[in-house]
């Protein structure tokens, strides 16, 4: 091919996702529904019954566009995070909204900061954009807020902080989190990825710093995709300054949320029900999977989120077996981590059948 490609995709990594159960199946020659997959931190409750409700009956009207504002879903949503509409902007999934922050401040010469074992797109927007990566050593498997404070140069356009963190499920304490955004200098943007923030019992508190122009650096990010189940729909939100934001938009394509995703956040949001059930069930079946590790004295990452990270030896083989007994588990070799794999926390069902499975490619005897 003679065509003269961009630099930056020469040596750029590509991300690997969870598979499909239906790859898996067609792979294994297995019925998709014998199949378990725990290697996306999706929901195991599925989505709310009032989301789908509520996309069924819109289907019929599929043949309009969105509304490129998203009108009816940012009033409900500003009125549930106590900030005005133009303090939020929608993406197809937050993935699109680490890009369009790499469109705004990303080019040759400058850097981002992250933290070892980082969510893996942040440092391929990066490199997409020609931008440097400093990566910072972990603490405990957790971003060293101090660390990444001290890595910030005069070249740094973003600094990328998941909270709590993926792959690992590590936290940093709410007030460290808040000096961290306070001690970053006005030119350099702090996002904070807050994907998992739902499952926290005690939420951290930075929408209150968004009254402060000082604070037109910071960026929140939340989605739908984890706590309220719609990673099928893609759709999430970020949150920061009007100056911020209606710069952020200008890079946005008008009618990035789709209609459908659009009607399901918006029943998703109302049942506060589903997302009680969500969080008690996760935490309720970490505390499962934990105990069963130890058990097993196979070392894991305490985690906040909705997965769990574990020490078994060889990652990728044990991901194989799993899944040729079809448990579908993520192996996180390509995040500097080889020997362990993260596994979503499903329903006590799906536990059980993933801990069994464990146990056979371990070659334990069961201690179920
Ligand atoms: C799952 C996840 C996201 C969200 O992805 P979507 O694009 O919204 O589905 C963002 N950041 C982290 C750290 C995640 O784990």
């Amino acid at each position: 091919m003679r065509l003269p490609l961009n630099q930056n995709l020469e040596d750029l990594p590509v991300y690997q996702p969870g598979r499909p159960i239906e790859e898996v199946a067609r792979e294994l020659g297995m019925n998709p529904s014998d199949i378990l997959k725990l290697a996306s931190n999706e929901n195991p409750l599925g989505p709310s019954p009032r989301v789908v409700e509520a996309v069924r009956e819109f289907a019929p009207k599929l043949h309009l566009y969105p509304d490129g504002g998203c009108y009816a879903l940012r009033g409900a949503l500003a009125e549930r995070l106590g900030v005005a509409g133009d303090h939020l902007i929608f993406g197809s999934g937050s993935n699109e909204l680490i890009e369009f922050v790499g469109h705004a401040l990303l080019e040759p010469g400058t850097n981002i900061v992250v933290s070892e074992y980082c969510f893996a797109i942040y440092p391929i927007v990066a490199k997409l954009f020609g931008a440097e990566v400093k990566e910072v050593p972990s603490v405990g498997y957790g971003a060293d807020l101090k660390a990444m404070r001290e890595a910030v140069d005069a070249r740094t356009r973003i600094v990328f902080v998941a909270n709590p963190n993926n792959p690992t499920g590590t936290l940093c304490a709410p007030e460290e989190v808040e000096a961290f955004v306070e001690s970053i200098p006005e030119e350099t943007l702090v996002v904070i990825d807050e994907a998992y923030v739902e499952y926290l019992e005690r939420p951290p508190s930075l929408i209150a710093r968004l009254a402060d122009s000082r604070f037109s650096n910071l960026l929140l990010m939340r989605t739908f995709s984890k706590i309220h189940g719609l990673a099928g729909l893609r759709i999430g939100y970020g949150i920061g300054r009007p100056e911020l934001i209606s710069q952020l938009e200008k890079i946005r394509q008008p009618f990035n949320i789709n209609a459908l995703a659009q009607v399901a956040a918006l029943a998703a949001l109302e049942d506060d029900g589903h997302v009680a059930a969500t969080t008690k069930l996760n935490a309720e079946e970490l505390q499962y999977l934990a105990e069963c590790l130890r058990e097993r004295r196979i070392e894991f990452v305490p985690s906040y989120a909705n997965f769990l990270l574990m020490r078994v030896g060889d990652g990728a083989a044990i991901a194989r077996a799993l899944q040729e007994r079809g448990v579908i588990v993520r192996p996180v070799g390509a995040y500097q981590l080889p020997e362990w794999i993260r596994v979503t926390a499903g329903t006590r069902q799906e536990n059980e059948i993933f801990v069994d499975a464990l146990d056979e490619v371990t070659g334990r005897p069961s201690l179920r």
